[in-house]
């Protein structure tokens, strides 16, 4: 009987957990390139398909992970912007506010 009890109080916080996760996961919204800011700043995500024609300053290799506004780490493939607030941007994105991190 005790054991029962231990058994469900480990698959409650277990569960709770697991509800934490998921509600963090959706909060993490990706920018998508019909968004009025977005749009405005030519924001593709995926970087290779930039109209090269309309911003002529995009340059081969540039992409979000190497831009000096993301906020993301290592091998995410998707992360925080400083131009789009909560909203995430596709590491291998681009827009025309894009600075070389240094
Ligand atoms: S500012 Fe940089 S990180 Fe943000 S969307 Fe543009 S290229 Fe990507």
């Amino acid at each position: 009987m005790k054991n029962s009890r231990r058994q469900f109080m480990i698959m409650s916080a277990a569960g709770a957990c697991t509800l934490a996760l998921n509600s963090k996961v959706q909060a993490q919204t990706m920018v998508s390139e019909t968004d009025p800011q977005a749009a405005a700043l030519g924001y593709k995500a995926v970087a290779t398909t930039v109209d090269k024609a309309k911003y002529a300053k995009y340059a081969a290799g540039q992409e979000c992970d190497n831009c000096a506004l993301y906020q993301a780490k290592g091998s995410a493939t998707q992360g925080g912007c400083s131009l789009f607030g909560t909203k995430q941007v596709a590491a291998k994105g681009w827009c025309s506010a894009y600075a070389k991190k240094a």
